[in-house]
């Protein structure tokens, strides 16, 4: 039985694009079940969980949710365990599972950045928080991969290189993260609202293809500079839209058009 309703939990959440690209999912797909964006703050969570498991409703969770909702499920995915957060939950059998789609959908986006993921792939990720975690968990089943990651606070960045191991090592600089490496990911909101850049175009290390997590309409300043330099570069729209199919998928037991995702974003 899929979900009598869908929501998206964040605090704040009113700027989340999913209540417009999943409904033009749902509506795509003949179904009539609302998906809606809903404030919760932290104390709230466990009430709010209950709630969601007693009303059947499943749906994303956002930030600053992503870590603090797990431990309110009763089946999480081995995937979301290993990052340490979810982003989509469910209700099966009277019980609230969760998955963290965002792990897939990065790989997803990857492979339309890269195409086959070659072996060894040497990696410059920014940031260290909940996306960085996906990323990561994403690219620990690439066959050889390495990840250097900088974060301005080195112990989120250790954090990480903690709960993932070997295939993670941590740079004290920007430049260093960056040095040498096959893919370049931009893992913190820097360019959301503005046109700020993470890191100075001319810093990118020569043929390396620039995956954005932040989405703007157009671009960001890092991928509409990065492609105006050459690089092959992708925003985090790809993403957006492969992660949300994911979640879709989990709620209804088949794929969306993704292309109808796409479209009601532009
Ligand atoms: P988060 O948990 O808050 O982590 C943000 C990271 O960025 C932290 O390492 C933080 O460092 C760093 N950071 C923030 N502002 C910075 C600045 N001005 N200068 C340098 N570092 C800065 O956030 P998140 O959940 O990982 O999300 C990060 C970004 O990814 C957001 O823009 C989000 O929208 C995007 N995202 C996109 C998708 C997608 O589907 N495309 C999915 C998930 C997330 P400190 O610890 O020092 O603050």
């Amino acid at each position: 039985m899929h979900p009598s309703r869908l929501v998206i939990l964040g605090d704040p959440v009113e700027h989340s694009l999913s209540p417009r690209f999943q409904g033009a999912a749902i509506r795509a797909a003949g179904l009539t079940i609302s998906y809606d964006a809903l404030r919760v703050g932290k104390q709230d969570l466990p009430r709010v969980a209950s709630e969601l498991l007693a009303a059947n409703t499943g749906g994303n969770i956002t930030a600053p949710h992503k870590i603090a909702f797990l431990p309110l499920c009763s089946e999480v995915s081995a995937v979301a365990v290993r990052v340490g957060a979810v982003n989509t939950f469910w209700v099966d059998e009277g019980k609230l599972c969760a998955d963290n789609t965002d792990v897939g959908g990065f790989d997803a986006a990857a492979r339309q950045a890269l195409g086959e993921i070659p072996e060894g792939l040497k990696v410059g990720l920014i940031g260290a928080g909940g996306a960085a975690a996906a990323v990561i968990g994403a690219i620990q089943d690439w066959p050889g991969a390495k990840v250097s990651v900088y974060s301005r606070t080195a112990a989120r960045a250790q954090a990480l290189a903690q709960r993932f191991g070997d295939s993670v090592s941590v740079e004290s600089t920007l430049r260093g993260a960056l040095l040498e490496v096959d893919l370049v990911v931009n893992a913190t909101p820097i360019g959301m609202n503005d046109d700020a850049l993470p890191f100075a175009i001319s810093d990118l290390p020569r043929g390396a293809v620039v995956m954005d997590l932040v989405y703007r309409k157009g671009g960001t300043a890092l991928t509409r500079g990065a492609v105006q330099a050459g690089f092959r570069a992708l925003d985090g729209t790809a993403m957006l839209v492969e992660q949300g199919a994911l979640s879709f998928e989990r709620w209804f037991g088949f794929a969306p058009d993704k292309t109808v995702m796409l479209a009601s974003l532009k």
